[in-house]
C-alpha cells in the first residue's frame, strides 16, 4: 500500500497556524522536568480531541500515551516537553532573558512535542484514509532533562511496538546515525560526626575528609577504566563552618560509558572508592542512583526510511529576516566551538559557510556523542529512528541560550511541522511495509542487547 508522502505533508501544512501557536505557546510558558503539567496537558487534549484513545500512565506523572488506528502493526512516536532550568531567554540576538533565573526551551522541546504530535495525527489520517490495518501512539514523555521514560519502559509501555521514532531540534537535518553514551547518575552520602575543630578534633570523623578521599580515589581509577568511560562529580555538601568538623558531606556524580555493560563495570569501582574513603576515615557511605540512561542503538533499515522520506518532502523556505536571525545569533559564537560542534557526528565544517543548514545531511554513522538520551533505554526493547532538524543556526549546541532564542522563533516551528511530516511517512511506510519492519526488527535482534537499566546496580 503506497501513500504519497505528499499527502501527508499537506494533511500537516493545512494545520500549520495550530502546530505553530502550540509551539510558541509551549516556548512562552516553559515547565522544567517533572513540572510539565501545563505542556503535557496541552498536548494530551489536542490528540484526546483529534479521535486518539488517551491512556495515563500513572508510574510517572505528566506521561501518557494516545492511540489511534485498528489492528496491525503498531508504531510508537515519542514528543517531549520539558524545558531547563535558569535558562529563560528572549528570541532575540542577544542574551536577554525573559524571567531572571526562570526556565527555558534551550532543548528545543516545545518543537519536538509539537512536531511529534503532527506526525501523529498524520499517520492517523492516512490510515483512516487508507483503511489499512495499523496503530500509531503518540508517547507523552516527560522529564527528558532528568529521569526521563526510564519508569515508562520498566512498565512495559514500549513492548508491543514494532518500531519507535523520534526526532530532535538541531543545527543540522539528518537521520540520527550515531551513538549516545550510556550514563548513571548517583548522590554518594558520608555519614561521620561532628566536633569541634580545635578544641576535640579527636573527638570528630570528618565527612568530608571522605568525600574528597573518594574524589582522589576517583582521579586515580580514571586512568585504569576502560577506553571511553567518563566521571564528574561536584561535591554538593561539604559542611557547614570550618571550625565544626563536618558530620555530613554529598558528592553528585555522574559515570558514562559508551554502553550500558560499561558503565556497570565503572560504577562498581567508583563504589569501592566511596567504601574505602568511608573506612579511612571512619565515616558511612551511602548512595541513591537518581537517574540512568542505556546507549542509543541506532536503526539503520529505519533511518534510510527517514533519508528516504527527507528527500520525499522538501525542506521548508527561510525568509531573508529569518536568515539575517539565524547568522546574527551565529555570530555569538566562536568558529572553533561552532566546528566542534558538528565535528561530534562527523559534519563537514564547510557547512559554517552559511548561517542555517539549508540541505540535507546524512552524517553521525560510526559516532557517538558525549551525552545521553532516554531515548537509549527505548533502542534497546525495540527498533528506534530518529532525526535531526536544523531549527538553530549551524555550529549553535543544545542546551545554550542560543539555542532557546532560536526554538521560539517561526521558522523553528516550520522546520518542527516538516519534521513531523518526514516522521510521519516513515511511519506509515513501516505500517504499510512489512518487509520493512521485518528488515528493521532482524537487525534490532543482531544487536544482542538485553535491556537492564543503568539505575539498577
Ligand atoms: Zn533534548
Amino acid at each position: 500500500m503506497n501513500m504519497d508522502p505528499s499527502r501527508i505533508a499537506s494533511f500537516v501544512e493545512a494545520k500549520a497556524a495550530q502546530w505553530d501557536a502550540l509551539a510558541l505557546d509551549i516556548w512562552e510558558h516553559p515547565e522544567p522536568s517533572l513540572q510539565e503539567s501545563r505542556s503535557a496537558a496541552l498536548h494530551r487534549d489536542r490528540l484526546a480531541s483529534s479521535g486518539f484513545a488517551v491512556t495515563d500512565c500513572p508510574e510517572m506523572p505528566h506521561s501518557f500515551m494516545a492511540e489511534s488506528g485498528r489492528g496491525g502493526a503498531v508504531i510508537g512516536i515519542m514528543g517531549e516537553y520539558d524545558a531547563l532550568p535558569g535558562m529563560s531567554q528572549a528570541c532575540s540576538t542577544e542574551r536577554r532573558s525573559l524571567v531572571d533565573g526562570g526556565p527555558g526551551h534551550a532543548c528545543g522541546h516545545n518543537l519536538l512535542g509539537v512536531g511529534s504530535l503532527a506526525a501523529a495525527e498524520a499517520v492517523a489520517d492516512a490510515l483512516r484514509e487508507s483503511g489499512l490495518p495499523g496503530r500509531v501512539r503518540y508517547y507523552g514523555c516527560p522529564a527528558e532533562e532528568a529521569l526521563g521514560r526510564i519508569p515508562l519502559v520498566r512498565a512495559g509501555r514500549f513492548d508491543d511496538l514494532d518500531a519507535a521514532l523520534s526526532w530532535h531540534p538541531a543545527d543540522v537535518n539528518t537521520p540520527h546515525r550515531y551513538s549516545t553514551n550510556a550514563n548513571v547518575a548517583l548522590i554518594i552520602r558520608f555519614a561521620g560526626r561532628a566536633s569541634h575543630a580545635a578544641m576535640a578534633p579527636h573527638a570528630g570523623r570528618s565527612a568530608l575528609d571522605a568525600a574528597q578521599l573518594m574524589n582522589i580515589g576517583i582521579e586515580f581509577l580514571r586512568e585504569h577504566v576502560a577506553p571511553g568511560t567518563l566521571l564528574h562529580y561536584v561535591i554538593t555538601d561539604g559542611g557547614r563552618r570550618p571550625n565544626i568538623v563536618p558530620e555530613a558531606a554529598a558528592v553528585s556524580l555522574y559515570v558514562r560509558a559508551p554502553r550500558a555493560g560499561g558503565v556497570r563495570d565503572a560504577l562498581k569501582r567508583v563504589l569501592d572508592c566511596a567504601r574505602g574513603a568511608a573506612l579511612m576515615t571512619g565515616t558511612k557511605a551511602s548512595w541513591e542512583v537518581t537517574h540512568g540512561k542505556c546507549d542509543f542503538i541506532p536503526n539503520d533499515a529505519i533511518h534510510d526510511v527517514i533519508a528516504a522520506a527527507m528527500r520525499d518532502i522538501p525542506l521548508p523556505p527561510a525568509a531573508p529576516e529569518e536568515r539575517a536571525f539565524a547568522k546574527g545569533l551565529a555570530a555569538t559564537v566562536g568558529r572553533k566551538d561552532r566546528e566542534s560542534t558538528l565535528a561530534m557526528i562527523g559534519a563537514p565544517t564547510s557547512l559554517l559557510s552559511r548561517p542555517l543548514h539549508r540541505e540535507l545531511g546524512d552524517f553521525g554513522r560510526g559516532y557517538r556523542i558525549g551525552g545521553s538520551l532516554d531515548v537509549g533505554d527505548v533502542s534497546y526493547i525495540v527498533p528506534v529512528g530518529q532525526m535531526n532538524a536544523a531549527t538553530w543556526p549551524l555550529g549553535i549546541g543544545a542546551h545554550t541560550w542560543q539555542s532557546c532564542a532560536a526554538s521560539g522563533s517561526p521558522y523553528a516551528a516550520r522546520l518542527a511541522r516538516w519534521a513531523g511530516a518526514v516522521l510521519a511517512v516513515t511511519a506509515f511506510r513501516l505500517l504499510s511495509e512489512p518487509e520493512l519492519r521485518k528488515a528493521a526488527s532482524l537487525e534490532h535482534k543482531a544487536s544482542k542487547r538485553p535491556w537492564r537499566s543503568t539505575m539498577d546496580l
